[in-house]
């Protein structure tokens, strides 16, 4: 009696696991709300891309960040550079050329 009490406690986790997997199966990439979640964020703190291995942001980013902000390219530029601040600290070896380039010299 006990054992089937515990197995159906083990059988009603599985059941409310698995519907939230089956409806990200069903939109990869996407959330409920409809925001895109790319496969292209940052590995930190090497702020390497996530989905290519390319230094972060890839050139995949930058094209759908620029879509993503393109009605408030201001908004993109202070986001970029509060990666930019971030990247540094977490980057100190890397000239801060570089990174500004990195992160600020794509911006339109
Ligand atoms: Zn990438």
């Amino acid at each position: 009696m006990v054992v089937d009490q515990v197995a159906d406690g083990l059988s009603l986790r599985e059941r409310v696991t698995v519907p939230g997997s089956a409806s990200g199966a069903d939109q990869p990439g996407s959330l409920a709300g409809g925001v895109r979640v790319t496969a292209h964020g940052p590995v930190l703190p090497i702020w390497v891309c996530a989905g290519c291995g390319s230094p972060w942001p890839c050139r995949t980013r930058r094209r759908e960040l620029l879509i993503e902000y393109e009605d408030a390219p201001v908004s993109l530029s202070i986001y970029m550079a509060s990666c930019l601040v971030s990247a540094t600290q977490d980057m100190g070896w890397e000239p801060a050329g570089v990174l500004h380039r990195r992160f600020l010299g794509w911006l339109p």
